[in-house]
């Protein structure tokens, strides 16, 4: 069974858990680069990219994820994805670099920006589970936008008409908090890849799609 890593130097860690608890399975909480033994898949919470970067500075885990990421599957939500983007914009600030995806923080301004609104999900998103076909609410929070995605980068939901959540390879991307919704869709979905790629580990990240 896969046990899934959640980042827990900062940010919502603790929602994340709970939402891989509801799709039934195992998870841990990752502080340190020791922590990423025995970890299937690796959950990027949201929280403030800046500080994720000072604490992943500190505690020597950037270097660590990225190594993780070239074998197994990464989701990154709000932060997280600001992280995982290999350009950042509003201000530009490094990042971990991991998927051909530009950002833009803050994008849906400063005191405007925490709302919920309605995703359009690809049907590869809403096939899965009990809630298929139904939309999928969104709770954005001082979210980033995305605003260019390289030719490896697939869209599987849209929020008005933007990228919303976008994988490439085994690594994932969102702009929303899907941990704060009772819809279990996308952890579901992550949990998945983590399974399969778990299953079939002398597969290349390029040859998962
Ligand atoms: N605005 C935050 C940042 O730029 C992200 C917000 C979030 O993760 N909810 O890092």
């Amino acid at each position: 069974m896969a046990v899934i890593g959640i980042l827990a130097v900062q940010g919502d860690f603790d929602a994340h858990s709970k939402a891989v608890g509801a799709v039934g399975e195992r998870w841990k909480l990752v502080k340190k680069p020791s922590d990423l033994d025995g970890v299937s898949g690796l959950i990027l919470p949201g929280g403030e990219s800046t500080t994720f970067l000072k604490h992943l500075e500190e505690e020597g885990l950037a270097e660590p994820i990225r190594q993780f990421a070239r074998t197994k599957p990464v989701f990154g939500t709000c932060a997280g994805a600001i992280l995982l983007a290999e350009t950042v914009e509003n201000p530009a600030q490094p990042s971990l670099g991991l998927m051909q995806i530009t950002v833009r923080r803050n994008a849906y301004g400063r005191q405007l920006s925490s709302s919920i609104r309605t995703l359009t999900a690809e049907p590869e998103l809403s096939e899965i589970g009990p809630e298929a076909g139904t939309p999928m609410e969104a709770v954005l929070i001082r979210a980033p936008v995305i605003t260019a995605a390289g030719a490896q980068v697939r869209t599987l939901a849209r929020l008005q008409g933007d990228p919303a959540l976008v994988r490439q390879g085994f690594l994932l991307a969102g702009t929303f908090h899907p941990e704060l919704t009772t819809d279990t869709r996308v952890h579901r979905y992550f949990c998945q890849i983590a399974a399969q790629v778990g299953k079939s580990s002398s597969v290349s990240p390029a040859e998962h799609k």
